[in-house]
C-alpha cells in the first residue's frame, strides 16, 4: 500500500513525525508521497525524503496557495521550482492547479500559473499532481483544468483529491489521468463520487490522505495521518466489491508506477 498525497512536512506533524511514520508502516503501508507547497516546504519535502529512504518520497509544486503568495515574484518562484527539480531528490511536480473555493489568483492568472508548470512537467519529464477545487470563485475546477492540461499533449499524472462525479472522472481518464481517492469518499454526502469511483478501472486509481487534512470515517475531524489510507482503502474495497488486500496491492503499484520508484 502506498499513501500517493500526504502534507508530512506539515507543523501538525512536528511533535510526532516519526512515530506517524511507524504507524504508518504498521497499517501496511510501504510508503507514501510527502507534497512540497513551495518553494520552502519543498525543501523540507525533500529533506524529509532523504531522512527516510524507500519509505517517503518527494514533490515540489507552486499549488495555488503559494503561487498567490509569491504575488509577482511568481517567475523567480517557477525559476526557482525548476531548479528544485533539476538538482534532484523529487519524483512529481505538484501539487498545481485551479482553486475556486479559496480566495487567491484571478482565474487567468491561475490558468497562466498552472500551464506553465504542466509545461515544466513535460520538460522534466515528471508527472503531475493536479489540484481542482470547485467553488464559489469560478465553477467546476475540473472542466477548467482539463481544458488546460489537453492542451498540453504529452503529460501525465494523477487528479489528486478527486471530488467530481462519472462525467469528470471519465473526462480525466480520457486525458491520461490518474485518479487520486482519499477520505472524502467516506464523507456522507458525497453519493456521486462513490459512483464516479466505483466505475474507474483499478488500473487508474490511487489511495491518498492528504493528511493532514480529510481524514476518513471513523477518524473524521481529527487530524489526519499516512496510516488512515487504510481506512480509505477498506472503504474503496468495499465499494467496489474487492478485497482490502487487492486494493493496497494496486494502490501501491499504480503508485510505484507513476512516479517511477521501481
Ligand atoms: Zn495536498
Amino acid at each position: 500500500m502506498f499513501d500517493s498525497h500526504c502534507h508530512l512536512t506539515n507543523a501538525r506533524f512536528d511533535t510526532d513525525r516519526a512515530l506517524a511514520l511507524e504507524r504508518m508502516a504498521a497499517a501496511g503501508i510501504t510508503g507514501c508521497l510527502t507534497i512540497g507547497t513551495g518553494l520552502t516546504d519543498a525543501a523540507a519535502a525533500r529533506d524529509l525524503a532523504l531522512a527516510y529512504p524507500g519509505m517517503v518520497w518527494a514533490s515540489a509544486g507552486l499549488d495555488p496557495f503559494s503561487a498567490f503568495e509569491s504575488g509577482d515574484s511568481f517567475p523567480e518562484h517557477l525559476v526557482g521550482l525548476r531548479q528544485l527539480l533539476t538538482n534532484g531528490g523529487f519524483v512529481a511536480l505538484g501539487e498545481c492547479g485551479i482553486e475556486h473555493h479559496h480566495d487567491v489568483d484571478p482565474a487567468p492568472v491561475q490558468r497562466e500559473r498552472f500551464a506553465a508548470q504542466i509545461s515544466l512537467a513535460i520538460e522534466l519529464d515528471l508527472p503531475l499532481i493536479v489540484h481542482a477545487r470547485s467553488g464559489p470563485r469560478g465553477g467546476d475546477a475540473h472542466a477548467v483544468a482539463l481544458d488546460i492540461v489537453r492542451a498540453h499533449p504529452g503529460v501525465r499524472g494523477v487528479i489528486h483529491s478527486f471530488d467530481g462525479d462519472t462525467v469528470q472522472a471519465r473526462a480525466w481518464l480520457t486525458a491520461g489521468f490518474l485518479v487520486a481517492v482519499n477520505g472524502m469518499i467516506t464523507f456522507k454526502g458525497n453519493d456521486a463520487l462513490r459512483a464516479a469511483v466505483a466505475q474507474v478501472p483499478a488500473d487508474h486509481l490511487l489511495i491518498e490522505t492528504d493528511a493532514p487534512y480529510l481524514a476518513p470515517v471513523p477518524q473524521r475531524g481529527k487530524r489526519c495521518e499516512p496510516a488512515f489510507a487504510a481506512l480509505t482503502a477498506a472503504f474503496v474495497a468495499e465499494l467496489r466489491g474487492e478485497r482490502p488486500d487487492d486494493v493496497m496491492a494496486w494502490a501501491n503499484r499504480n503508485a510505484r508506477a507513476l512516479f517511477r520508484l521501481g
